[in-house]
């Protein structure tokens, strides 16, 4: 293998002071123990372009056993791929991997797509500082930050690219994507995340071997799938999923309602957008809420096309049901978060009418999922501009609720109901349930809502 590109201390932004504590002690702890001990991955790439890392991880020639006898708080992990973690304060880890290289097709189990299936199945073979950059996946990630020398070692021409914006696979995208399908996934985010452009070549393919995704294990597909949605870059990230196909093989149901014309608009990408703003500001949203945001223009198309729009509960659930079941079980969702996520869409609806004064209201803010539902209702009131009173008052509800109510826990001493918490906007669940794009529908007769006793604010017109 040719030489590294070697970029000394006083050529490249790395400081010490920028790493984490914990994985410095680490990295010490290899080197003077004799070892090679580098940052890798993700961490260089970020500290290189002036981002913070989400995690350290570190590649030693050390072997996980010899990592384990010399950190006491470490254990080793993986099957697949076996690694140390080094446990610190706070539930922190640093993640310490042994040095290795991309598996030799010779020694691989026969796949079930014959002699073309380079899937790869096992990844355990130890190798050179040389071999462990190049089984890694893009060259932006593959560049080595050495604290024996403070200087970063560059075997794929990782610092180009970064320079020059570009995600480019480490060696031949084809091959690359084959052994891998979830590196497309990451190509497409990690393009959306830095704003950096593909390679034509690994753009081409992407769109060339999209289907190839579904072979990969659907608990890692759909933690790609919640990745950006979290991290607060998820309207870029599913958009080029959709442009490249790769949404279409992932998730049909979704890029039927999402992709093609409407690509970009309406109101799933409004929602994306809202909740990449709010992530930017700080606010973490639970799983539950954000697979209710993938799941709201399903759900919306559903009572469109089986009930002509307008919708009662009984079959709301029924539809809910329908909707989520199949690609809950494509996608391996945990039951918890399938039922959190039915009832939360389900209950956003009733929010939207119910006034936090009600008794039902009452019962609801007891459940697990009632945060869901007003995390989702808060989210579509912003990205739709409805129903921003109902959203505000139950959101204020949840905030001074501040804690789950113990089970059976009388929940009139614990949460207050004054007056003031009545929505002002009084809509119906069918309007809620009707996205900004439906088309328009034939009313026989404006629906006029019951008013009962402390329903309506005083003077307001009925
Ligand atoms: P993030 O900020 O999202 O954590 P990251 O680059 O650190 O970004 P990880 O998923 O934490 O991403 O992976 C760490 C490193 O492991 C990557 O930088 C890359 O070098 C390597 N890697 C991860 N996934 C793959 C893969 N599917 N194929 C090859 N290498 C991979
Ligand atoms: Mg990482």
């Amino acid at each position: 293998m040719a030489e590294p590109r070697i970029i000394p201390r006083a050529e490249h932004p790395i400081s010490r002071g920028y790493i984490d504590p914990d994985a410095l002690k680490v990295l010490y702890r290899l080197h003077r123990a004799g070892y090679k001990a580098y940052l890798v991955g993700g961490s260089v790439r970020d500290l290189l372009t002036g981002r913070t890392p989400k995690d350290f991880d570190v590649g030693t020639d050390a072997r996980p056993q010899d990592v384990r006898r010399l950190f006491r708080n470490s254990r080793v992990i993986g099957r697949r791929f076996r690694l140390a973690h080094v446990l610190f304060d706070g539930g922190k880890l640093v993640e310490v991997s042994t040095f290795r290289r991309r598996p030799d097709p010779a020694d691989a189990e026969p796949g079930p797509g014959g002699d073309d299936d380079l899937l790869i199945r096992s990844d355990n073979t130890f190798g050179t500082p040389a071999e462990d950059a190049v089984r890694r996946d893009f060259t932006i990630n593959g560049l080595f930050y050495d604290i024996a020398t403070f200087a970063v070692i560059d075997w794929v021409g990782g610092v180009e690219d970064l320079e020059r914006h570009v995600i480019r696979t480490i060696g031949d995208p084809e091959i690359r994507f084959r052994e891998d399908p979830v590196r497309m996934m990451r190509a497409c985010e990690f393009a959306a995340r830095l704003d950096f452009r593909m390679t034509p070549g690994v753009r081409a393919a992407i769109e060339e071997n999209r289907k190839e995704i579904r072979k990969s294990a659907s608990p890692r597909v759909t933690e790609e799938l919640l990745d950006p949605l979290r991290r607060g870059w998820g309207a870029p990230t599913y958009r080029l999923w959709s442009e490249t196909g790769l949404l279409g093989e992932i998730f049909p149901a979704l890029e039927a309602e999402i992709g093609g014309a409407s690509r970009g608009t309406g109101l799933f990408w409004k929602l994306l957008a809202e909740t990449d703003r709010r992530r930017g500001g700080g606010e973490v949203l639970s799983d539950s809420i954000l697979l209710g945001v993938v799941f709201l223009p399903l759900l919306f198309a559903a009572i469109r096309a089986r009930s002509g729009g307008s919708v009662d509960a009984q079959k709301l659930l029924l539809l809910l049901e329908e909707v989520v079941n199949p690609e809950a079980a494509r996608l391996s969702l945990p039951n918890a978060a399938i039922h959190d996520l039915k009832q939360g869409l389900f209950t956003m609806g009733r929010i939207a009418e119910l006034r936090p004064g009600d008794p039902a209201a009452r019962r609801l803010v007891t459940k697990g999922y009632f945060p869901v539902a007003v995390g989702l209702l808060s989210l579509y009131s912003a990205a739709s501009g409805r129903y921003r009173d109902a959203a505000r008052t139950w959101e204020d509800l949840l905030r001074r609720g501040g804690r789950t109510p113990r089970p059976g826990e009388d929940l009139r001493a614990a949460i207050p109901f004054p007056e003031a918490l009545i929505p002002h906007e009084e809509t119906g669940p069918t309007e809620l349930l009707l996205p900004d794009e439906a088309p328009p529908r034939a009313r026989t007769a404006p629906r006029r809502r019951r008013r009962r006793g402390r329903g309506g604010r005083a003077g307001e017109a009925a």
